[in-house]
């Protein structure tokens, strides 16, 4: 297997909506579960990994049709709506599953109040790069795009260095308004799943959650107010909520809202 990707064959399978279409199964060099991809075109593609058995491969297909079906009928009837309502829930669909779905459209607040469409383009490398298109309308998903992990990797990557440039413009114009003892050395931003934010008063850093991005302006301020207080105040004393809350008036209500 010299490229990362060896196509196996097609296999035929039956919708009872749009009748016979086919998956298409290859092998992977990168790929390390078995996994079904969905996407917006009604395209199937099963990917093994280098030693999988195509008996488990066939057997998992199986497993997973009704769920294929569910898929297609949702971009087929997204494709005859327009720029219908969709599920955009399932972006980063695979986390722990190994079933796909190629999001459509997606929502991305900073740039669009309302979806953006995503377009894949497959190109023969080995990397995945995403822009977003100049009328801001188009989100546009090129290379390979096969590759699941890939596009994910593509997706954080996209996301995280957006957050950096919002996050980091919004903190720094909020710690000049409260004066220089709201100084801080460093921002990171990452992409948890936990927690909204920390702070090291002995280092003066900040940590913030990148998918903050796509929470409203007053949430997101309200997360930062907090981890900037903890540069006067190190623990959570009431000290610490009267500052915060002389700075962010309302700040335990909003913080109840983030953490629902
Ligand atoms: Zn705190």
């Amino acid at each position: 297997m010299n490229s990362l990707f060896e196509k196996i064959r097609d296999l035929e399978l039956e919708d009872p909506e749009t009748g016979r279409f086919f998956c298409e199964m290859r092998r992977s060099r990168r790929c390390r579960h078995l996994r079904l991809s969905v996407y917006p075109d009604g395209r199937v593609v099963l990917t093994l990994p280098l030693h999988e058995s195509e008996k488990k491969a066939l057997a998992f297909l199986e497993e997973h049709r009704k769920w294929i079906q569910k898929k297609r009928l949702v971009f087929r009837s997204r494709s005859h709506a327009g720029s219908a309502e969709g599920e955009n829930g399932e972006f980063f669909p695979g986390k722990t599953s190994s079933c796909l779905f190629y999001p459509s459209e997606m929502m991305l607040p900073w740039i669009s109040s309302s979806p953006l469409k995503v377009e894949y383009q497959w190109k023969d490398c080995c990397w995945t790069g995403i822009c977003v298109s100049s009328d801001r309308k188009t989100i546009e998903v090129s290379g390979n795009i096969l590759d699941y992990e890939c596009v994910e990797n593509a997706f954080k990557l996209f996301l995280k260095r957006n957050a950096e440039a919002i996050l980091g413009a919004r903190i720094q114009s909020l710690a000049q308004q409260l004066g220089p003892e709201f100084y801080f050395q460093k921002l990171t931003v990452r992409l948890q799943k936990s927690r909204w934010g920390s702070c090291s008063p002995a280092r003066r850093n900040i940590s913030l959650n990148g998918t903050l991005i796509f929470f409203p302006q007053e949430l997101m301020d309200c997360v930062m107010l907090h981890e900037l207080c903890h540069l006067k105040v190190r623990n959570h004393s009431s000290r610490f909520y009267q500052l915060l809350e002389s700075v962010c008036p309302h700040c335990h209500e909003k913080n109840i809202r983030l953490s629902q």
